[in-house]
């Protein structure tokens, strides 16, 4: 069924919901809630400073609203709960100010500070608490909010059967629910423990797909099918001589890996892992080189269309007499319509982008190697989908997550892996120095003098995962703030997941020119950018990051020989947060990541930065994969997988790989 033929969803919110890659109401049902909200009155007389609470009452006077810029607003009111009254502040909600009549009821959400007795709210609510209610929250977008997603979602649930990939013995042996029930129950959650049978049969059958597929592939791969190339691997080091640095010894390791496998008729199927900033991009750019000099395409993905950018312009540096486009979302519809002609008609060697190099629409010639970069961030699908693109191009994955060996077996079964595992050389390992919110002056020290010695400044600002809305009040009030403290000595940008494409490589690019001195940002810059002047990584609310990601975050310095400082402020989890202040080694921080990450952590927020599966998470979820793993693969070579019933799994099978 089309999105189109159910009423009320118009055709305006139509085209928001193709641009996230909705397309169909089966799409759209399965647009699943990244986290809930649990509403349930909070107890006022045990909580601490900071807390975030949940309170309801009555609007006590009309609300004061203050304009702070065109795009900054915050108003404040007083609630009484009853028992007393508090200040509640709150921003970007002016357009709520005529509804908040004095004697309204209200249910405020928010952070609670005892001293002033005052509520700086992420949500007001109308009506009162009755006992406890779940609500979905949903990733929001430029122009579709978590509640009408919410609302459209409803329309569309039941509309379309959802076919259960998850075979019918499974199912009673675990004793799952119904797939459309357990939809159904995600989006509108009734109890706790249904939401907790509802998600486990869904994260079975999206793990048990992955595995299936996994496992499918591995068994169908033909090592003959894969493309024979004729270069001589002196041209490879008469270009790797050019460079102005030298090659570590594990860069050019891999450098001859993948030779090996473009030049043997061997498919190539290898995932690089390296640390952030061991230099897996230049291994990358020689790939994509060697793969020229045979005479195909290339393509290299990257997760945002920041990192696309630096990418392409690195590459048009290194190979001036390469042909190279880049492919995102933002392009106007002539400009792509050209690119896409070209590519078809081989007039370009190489081709960086965004997720826009795999739509259905752009059509290579002869595309021989396919890269993505930061491998994790993208779901199974969109990989195989990439690899529809070509004949049988060439595969690499990179990942600066270091994937636990035994982790990275499981995922990756049906890979090689090279590895690099030194950094180049003339790095200092970063010093990273956790503070409490109350040493914030002493950081402000460290940061002036940074600045003094002509160095740049990341900021990442306290993360919300509510909504980008609060991201972007966060990063603006932090804006406010650093701006008070440096704006006589340094110039400061901001960055945030809501601005358009061209205004965010605006900001880099002025930040790459030092013509900012501090970026403030959530974590779009959490990937790839690389700007060696800046020294100093600043991350508020650290705690709220998995320790993998923060690693991820302080690699972003310490990219030359300069001295360079990653600073954790943090109240919470101290000592979690310590690994980072004891270790630089990648592989060592996502080892005790694994090992502190609780289990059935389900109303958590720690998702930053995992391998993107709708509901699964490799991590908490790792059991119940090992399971599915076994599962899988019995399933795979039983008859139950040849009879009739379970033919839907076969096609979706054959389809997702039907040219490799
Ligand atoms: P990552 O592995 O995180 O993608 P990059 O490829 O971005 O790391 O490399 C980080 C920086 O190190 C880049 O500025 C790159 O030019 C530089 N670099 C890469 N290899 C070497 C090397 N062998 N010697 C010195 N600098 C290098
Ligand atoms: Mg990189």
């Amino acid at each position: 069924m089309e999105l189109n033929e159910i009423k009320g969803i118009g055709i305006n919110t139509i085209k928001d919901l193709n641009n996230l890659g909705i397309n169909n109401v089966l799409d759209l049902v399965t647009y699943f809630p990244f986290r809930y909200e649990v509403l349930e009155k909070t107890d006022m007389n045990s909580v601490c400073d900071g807390d975030r609470v949940i309170i309801d009452g009555i609007c006590e006077n009309t609300p004061n609203v203050y304009y702070i810029s065109r795009k900054l607003n915050k108003m404040s009111f007083r609630i009484n709960t009853g028992d007393s009254v508090k200040k509640v502040v709150i921003f970007n909600r002016a357009f709520l100010k005529n509804n908040l009549v004095p004697g309204k009821e209200i249910i405020v959400i928010g952070k609670y500070d005892i001293k002033h007795n005052e509520i700086s709210a992420s949500d007001v609510k109308f009506g009162l608490l009755k006992g406890t209610t779940i609500d979905p929250v949903y990733h929001s977008s430029y122009k579709i909010n978590s509640k009408k997603f919410h609302k459209i979602i409803n329309m569309a649930l039941g509309k379309e059967p959802v076919f259960d990939y998850v075979p019918s013995v499974l199912n009673e042996k675990y004793k799952f629910m119904d797939k459309g029930r357990a939809v159904s129950i995600v989006h509108n959650p009734t109890s706790k423990h249904l939401l907790d049978e509802a998600l486990k049969k869904l994260k079975y059958e999206e793990l048990f797909l992955f595995m299936l597929k996994m496992n499918y592939l591995k068994n169908n791969n033909n090592s003959t099918n894969g493309l024979k190339r004729d270069v001589d691997f002196e041209e490879v080091d008469k270009f790797i001589s050019t460079l102005p640095f030298e090659l570590t010894e594990d860069q050019l390791k891999s450098v001859k890996d993948i030779y090996n496998d473009l030049v043997s008729p061997k498919r190539m199927n290898r995932l690089l892992q390296g640390d952030v900033g061991s230099g897996k991009t230049i291994v990358s750019f020689i790939s994509l080189y060697i793969n020229c000099l045979a005479g195909y395409q290339g393509a290299l993905m990257a997760p945002t269309e920041i990192l696309a950018l630096q990418h392409y312009n690195n590459i048009k540096n290194l190979f001036p007499n390469l042909k190279v486009a880049l492919l995102t979302g933002k392009l106007k519809i002539k400009e792509r319509r050209e690119i896409l002609c070209d590519i078809r008609e081989g007039n370009i060697d190489i081709v960086i982008g965004t997720h826009a190099l795999i739509s259905d629409d752009v059509i290579y010639k002869n595309l021989g190697l396919v890269i993505t970069d930061e491998q994790h961030r993208f779901g199974v699908n969109q990989r195989s989908n990439l690899k529809n693109k070509g004949i049988t191009p060439d595969i690499l994955y990179m990942s600066a997550t270091p994937i636990p060996r035994t982790y990275a077996l499981t995922l990756y079964g049906d890979m090689d892996i090279s590895s690099i595992k030194t950094m180049p050389s003339g790095r200092k390992p970063v010093k990273t120095i956790l503070k409490s919110n109350a040493e914030i002056k002493e950081v402000l020290y460290m940061m002036l003098d940074e600045l003094r010695k002509g160095h740049q400044i990341y900021v990442v600002a306290p993360l919300v995962e509510e909504s980008e809305n609060m991201d972007m009040e966060n990063v603006y009030e932090l804006e406010e703030k650093m701006n008070k403290a440096f704006g006589k000595v340094a110039k400061i940008g901001v960055l945030h997941g809501k601005m358009k494409a061209d205004e965010k490589d605006d900001i880099m690019d002025k930040f790459k020119k030092c013509e900012i001195h501090i970026l403030i940002s959530t974590t779009v810059i959490e990937v790839g950018v690389d700007v060696a002047n800046a020294t100093m990584m600043v991350i508020f609310d650290s705690y709220r990051f998995g320790l993998s990601a923060l690693h991820q975050l302080r690699g972003r310095v310490g990219r030359n020989e300069l001295d360079s400082y990653c600073i954790l402020i943090s109240d919470k989890e101290t000592q979690r947060l310590n690994v980072l202040t004891n270790t630089n080694d990648g592989f060592k921080v996502s080892e005790e990541d694994f090992l502190l990450r609780g289990s059935g952590d389900l109303f958590g927020l720690r998702q930053s930065g995992d391998m993107s599966f709708k509901l699964a998470d490799i991590k908490r979820d790792y059991n119940l994969l090992l399971q599915v793993k076994e599962d899988s693969n019995n399933f795979l070579n039983s008859n139950d997988y040849v009879s009739d019933k379970n033919q839907h799994i076969r096609i979706l099978l054959e389809n997702s790989t039907n040219l490799d």
